[in-house]
């Protein structure tokens, strides 16, 4: 059996095969979760829907996360169709290109208002919408990506600072929603190819530095944090809450970053 056999899992953020909503996606459905999937905007539409049919998902939502009544909506829309949800896994950033290309002191105010709506206010603002609908015991999720939020990676500027206040609101919402049993945490994944991350500059050199420098001298896969999610997903994280979990093959323990091939003299 399964270990989220009988779940209603919702992941918001999927946009294409390479995303870690979709590795998150496939692994619950492995463990056999019941699927709904939620998407940006009508652009995904025809990326996202042959997905969906794969892991015969029959919820399938456009919401953008910039607006009330779309949230308002998709969470009426699930009570409906699942009744009572257990996951909520939220998987969505986004930062202008200038925002991620030229130094943090340039960010402009919109910039910065529009990357952390997106990227850390969307989490509230579902939280809140499905909070009438989660059940005891339902588990909350987000990603992050803490050696942008708690240390300094260079050029994610603003998604770095974003990625801060995600990691902060896990603590509070998990802290809020901790009576009722309800448990939110964070997955901190190592840099992997997708479209969020393109949009950052220098991401070739650093995934490539990543994988000679962890630990395990590997990048992190879709399919790593999927599992992860999975055991976050499930009761055997039960009294697990507010944590930020690392998937990142080590890195973040590294304190002195050096080429452990270097020949010392
Ligand atoms: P991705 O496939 O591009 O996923 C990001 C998702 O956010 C997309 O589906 C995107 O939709 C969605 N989004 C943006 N604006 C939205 C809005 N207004 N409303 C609803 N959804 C919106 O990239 P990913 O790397 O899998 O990112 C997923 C999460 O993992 C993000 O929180 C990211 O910061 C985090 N993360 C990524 C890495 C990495 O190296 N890739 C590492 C650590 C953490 P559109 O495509 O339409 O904009």
């Amino acid at each position: 059996m399964g270990l989220l056999e009988g779940k209603n899992a919702l992941i918001f953020g999927l946009a294409n095969e390479r995303s870690i909503a979709w590795g998150i996606t496939q692994a619950f459905k492995r463990e056999g979760a019941n699927l709904g999937i939620s998407y940006a905007g009508e652009m995904l539409k025809k990326r996202v829907d042959p997905l969906a049919e794969q892991v015969g998902c029959k919820w399938v939502e456009e919401c953008d996360v910039t607006k009330d009544d779309m949230i308002a909506a998709t969470a009426a829309s699930a009570a409906k169709h699942f009744g009572k949800i257990d996951v909520l896994v939220h998987s969505i950033a986004f930062a202008g290109r200038d925002e991620l290309s030229k130094p943090y002191y340039q960010t402009s105010r919109d910039g910065f208002k529009n990357a952390l709506d997106i990227s850390v206010f969307s989490l509230v603002a579902l939280t809140n919408a499905f909070l009438p609908h989660l059940n005891p015991g339902a588990s909350v999720m987000c990603l992050t990506y803490g050696s942008g939020a708690v240390k300094v990676a260079p050029h994610y500027n603003v998604m770095g600072v974003a990625k801060a206040a995600l990691e902060s609101s896990t603590r509070y919402l998990a802290y809020d929603l901790g009576p009722q049993k309800i448990r939110v945490n964070a997955i901190s994944a190592g840099p992997i190819r997708t479209l969020a991350a393109a949009g950052v500059g220098g991401f070739r050199d650093m995934y490539k530095h990543f994988a000679d420098i962890s630990p395990l001298r590997e990048n992190v896969t879709i399919e790593d944090v999927g599992n992860a999610a999975v055991f976050l997903a499930s009761d055997l994280s039960a009294r697990i809450t507010g944590e930020i979990m690392y998937v990142d093959s080590g890195f973040n323990t590294i304190g002195v970053q050096m080429n452990p091939d270097a020949k010392s003299e």
